[in-house]
């Protein structure tokens, strides 16, 4: 079974409530992290910025633009063609998953992504 199938199956709700389609996606993959199991949902560049838009309304347009990923519903939405820093990011969003929070640390929750370039939480 494909990944999207699995990861649409078990977060049905999720998806339904974000409006996802299989069209809409680039790629889905499941991430290990830690033992545990991550949904990762690469989106097509147009969908990603409406919902990016639908989620943080409050956002400025420039910060938007550079937002590569955010989670939403237990899912882990990352823009189309996100290759450079893919799996800082992907860690980065499952730190939120796991409860983290942004800090001006130089970690991986840093809240800019130009200063995120520590492998450590
Ligand atoms: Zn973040």
């Amino acid at each position: 079974m494909s990944a999207w199938l699995e990861i649409s199956d078990q977060y049905q709700q999720q998806v339904q409530i974000l409006g996802l389609h299989s069209t809409d996606l680039v790629a889905a993959a499941w991430y290990s992290f830690q033992k545990q199991q991550f949904p990762v949902l690469e989106i097509r560049n147009q969908r990603y910025g409406q919902l990016l838009a639908e989620i943080f309304p409050k956002i400025p347009p420039l910060r938007r633009w550079l937002t590569r990923g955010f989670t939403a519903h237990g899912l882990i939405c990352i823009k189309e063609g996100t290759w450079l820093g893919r799996h800082r990011l992907i860690i980065h969003e499952i730190g939120h998953l796991l409860d983290k929070d942004h800090t001006w640390w130089p970690t991986l929750m840093h809240r800019s992504w130009a200063f995120r370039w520590f492998n450590r939480w």
